[in-house]
């Protein structure tokens, strides 16, 4: 059986906390539910995120397309995907402590007047029937609300996507299989609280719609499972703390004839990562039915038309990123004293090298910057002089910085430097004229 980390839930949010990676939004003012902000060394991971996402779908392939299409669409987007209608929570209401929860998850939280209990369980909880509730969040365009074009928040990325499926085939030029990539915010009203950035009210997305011969569909949908499976495992994630689950068919959503989550075992147990979905020609169908405009493929050559269908790897960007920090996430001792070290893939880590002055004094500093500069051109570098050489370690090993560099006496001397490796704990003396290309080969050891 595979073991979750060490990191649980607790250990993580307080890391993301103390070195400033996530933290709750709007916390001056009591913060807001599910809700949270991304500081620096958050941002830079996310990114980093994000870029390898880009990477592994367009730097890598000729057969797919970058979009960034509007959050607010028009109305009746929703009608045609099927939204407005059924996107939808069961919610009920308890009558003694007022809160409100997913019918669905009540063995999740806890009972608003007993928290050892679940709510419905005590004696007192006096539970509402359930109520199909939206979750897309509703807003006005125009200055005033009763007149104004009722709009939605986007629940998800792809609409957009089919939207401007059309747009894109012509001036890409493409035929299917061809696929269409964006990565961008959705909103939705979700009522389920905790569990730190796994559930939130905005996320960003990164979704793929992938555009297929009807006959062929079956096969990209396994290519896509196989494709997005290792992804994952490339940036780090151990394999065993990794799953494909196949959706049953009672579970699968009505447009879709096969769906299968990729799983990761987080501290709170198996939980999706990522969907991968085979959702026919519904959505194509669907927004032609409601807009009148034809979404299909005309072969110019055989004269052939198909409206093709579609595989989504549909993936969250918070939920890879709280991700990868539980399987990076460890503890260790060195010399007697506890160390916490994230052991974040390179290209993942938030900053690839630290430069550090031995002493504040003794050309130290001076020739410490002069590396940091000739660094910081090629590699997301951090200098930092302050404090003991242990504790500032320390702040790198918490933030996953792959190497620190030390400049000290020797290297005033002979103009070489130690290069301190983050897991192995290793240090190498190597010359500055060396140094950046010595750091890149050792980041990127496979780069073709
Ligand atoms: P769940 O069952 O967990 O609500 P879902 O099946 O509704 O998720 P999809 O609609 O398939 O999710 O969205 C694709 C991906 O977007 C999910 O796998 C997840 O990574 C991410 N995602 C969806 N909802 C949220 C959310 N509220 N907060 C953070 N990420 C989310």
């Amino acid at each position: 059986m595979p073991e979750p980390t060490v990191a649980t839930m607790d250990k993580i949010v307080s890391l993301c906390k103390r070195r400033g990676f996530i933290f709750p939004a709007s916390e001056i003012y009591g913060g807001i539910a599910n809700t949270y902000d991304y500081g620096h060394y958050g941002v830079l991971l996310k990114n980093n995120v994000i870029g390898e996402w880009w990477k592994a779908m367009i730097q890598e392939r000729d057969d797919i397309v970058a979009l960034d299409s509007a959050i607010i669409q028009h109305p009746r987007t929703w009608e045609a995907s099927g939204h407005l209608a059924g996107f939808t929570d069961p919610l009920v209401d308890c009558r003694t402590c007022k809160l409100r929860f997913r019918a669905d998850h009540l063995g999740d939280v806890q009972c608003g007047r007993k928290p050892s209990k679940h709510p419905g369980e005590d004696a007192v909880c006096d539970l509402t029937d359930s109520r199909e509730f939206n979750l897309m969040f509703e807003t006005t365009i125009g200055p005033v609300k009763e007149a104004g074009a009722t709009v939605f928040l986007r629940p998800e990325t792809a609409q957009g996507i089919f939207l401007d499926f059309k747009q894109v085939l012509q001036f890409a030029r493409r035929k299917p299989p061809f696929g269409i990539a964006q990565v961008g915010k959705s909103f939705r009203n979700e009522i389920t609280p905790g569990n730190f950035i796994f559930r939130t009210l905005e996320f960003e997305q990164m979704e793929m719609e992938y555009f297929v011969p009807p006959d062929e569909a079956p096969r990209w949908y396994e290519h896509w499972l196989h494709e997005r499976f290792e992804w994952y495992v490339r940036l780090g994630i151990e394999r065993e703390r990794l799953r494909l689950r196949a959706h049953d068919p009672d579970e699968l959503s009505h447009y879709s004839s096969a769906t299968s989550d990729v799983e990761y075992l987080f501290p709170i147990g198996w939980s999706e990562l990522e969907g991968i979905a085979n959702r026919g020609d519904f959505d194509l169908t669907q927004h032609a039915q409601h807009s009148g405009e034809r979404l299909e493929y005309h072969d110019p050559q055989s004269g052939a038309r198909f409206v093709p269908h579609v595989i989504e790897p549909a993936a969250g960007v918070g939920r890879s990123v709280l991700a990868f920090l539980c399987d990076a996430y460890d503890e260790d001792e060195i010399g007697g004293e506890k160390r916490t070290v994230l052991r974040l893939h390179p290209a993942l880590a938030p900053v690839k090298v630290a430069v550090l002055p031995l002493l504040r004094k003794d050309g130290h500093p001076e020739l410490a910057r002069e590396v940091y500069e000739g660094l910081r051109r090629r590699m997301k570098a951090e200098y930092d002089e302050g404090g003991a050489i242990g504790r500032r370690y320390r702040r790198q090993d918490e933030i996953g910085t792959p190497f620190a560099v030390t400049i000290d006496h020797q290297s005033l001397e002979d103009r070489t430097v130690t290069v301190r490796e983050r897991d192995s704990l290793q240090q190498q003396r190597v010359a500055i004229d060396a140094l950046a290309g010595h750091l890149q080969a050792r980041l990127d050891p496979d780069p073709a």
